[in-house]
């Protein structure tokens, strides 16, 4: 047993099928928590659990769009008839590339719908069980949260929100013993970095690879168990003492860029 250990705690992780939300689900049922996958790729979802199993640890997927408010209620009523929540983890995201002119009505519609929605439909659906044993919240934010990225309107409106709804939920629940906070990445290797190179530089794959890579003062981009491992130590009793904080996990991208 480590000290960051999850035993008998029961977590709920969107967008569990892919990328960080993999890594985190991996990262939290080898600490013994039983980890609830809610992820609209459904066959993504059950290749995590698959995983997760087959090392003989616990864990379920559901089909769920966290942007669909009945779909989320179902999903947590039913968990709930069981077992109480422990740690809400909102990670499930969508990007956009463009800057306003390129963002039409239906690009900022999507990102609201899935960034901003999908995280206040997860957390409503899912506080009066949070309430009972004292729960945490922890949401996906970004480096686009506070400061300007090139061709990044929507992504960035979205998880400025996703920033300012940790501050506001950390507020209102601290006396329901509550804790609340948000990780701001930089950039990390994930599915979604490898098919945004593939589609817009097809031929050029290793070298914009390299390119964005260097855009984070270390020198690299962050792996998913990285980002897995913070989460992990903000989700355990060893960070029972933080609340409304937002961790940048970003190779020094938002202090050290142009100094
Ligand atoms: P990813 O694309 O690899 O995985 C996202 C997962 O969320 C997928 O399994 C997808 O099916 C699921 N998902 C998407 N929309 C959904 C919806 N409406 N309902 C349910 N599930 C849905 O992404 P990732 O790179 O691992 O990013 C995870 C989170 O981290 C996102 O919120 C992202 O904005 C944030 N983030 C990522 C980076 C990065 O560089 N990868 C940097 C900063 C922040």
């Amino acid at each position: 047993m480590t000290k960051f250990s999850l035993k008998n705690k029961v977590a709920i992780i969107t967008g569990g099928g892919s990328g960080i939300g993999k890594a985190i689900s991996l990262t939290f049922a080898q600490q013994g928590a039983k980890v609830h996958i809610m992820d609209y790729n459904i066959d993504a979802a059950q290749e995590t659990v698959s995983e997760i199993k087959s090392a003989g640890e616990n864990a379920v997927a559901h089909k769920c769009d966290v942007s669909n408010q009945k779909n989320v209620y179902e999903i947590i009523h039913h968990i709930t008839k069981t077992e109480d929540i422990d740690i809400l983890i909102n990670n499930a995201g969508i990007a956009h590339v463009g800057n306003v002119e390129a963002v039409e009505e239906a690009d900022l519609d999507r990102l609201y719908n899935v960034n901003i929605k999908g995280v206040y439909n997860c957390i409503k659906a899912s506080i009066p069980s949070l309430k009972k044993g004292g729960g945490v919240i922890l949401n996906l934010a970004s480096i686009a949260s506070s400061v300007g990225i090139n061709d990044r309107f929507a992504y960035s409106m979205s998880k400025g929100a996703v920033l300012t709804m940790t501050y506001s939920i950390a507020k209102d629940y601290i006396a329901d013993g509550i804790r609340c906070n948000c990780i701001a990445p930089g950039r990390v290797h994930t599915p979604f970095v490898d098919g945004f190179i593939n589609k817009n530089y097809p031929g050029r794959e290793k070298e914009m690879f390299e390119k964005l890579s260097k855009t984070q003062p270390i020198g690299r981009m962050g792996t998913t168990q990285e980002i897995a491992d913070l989460v992990l130590f903000l989700c355990s009793d060893a960070a029972g003492f933080i609340t409304g904080s937002n961790f940048p996990i970003d190779g020094g991208f938002v202090t050290l860029n142009g100094k």
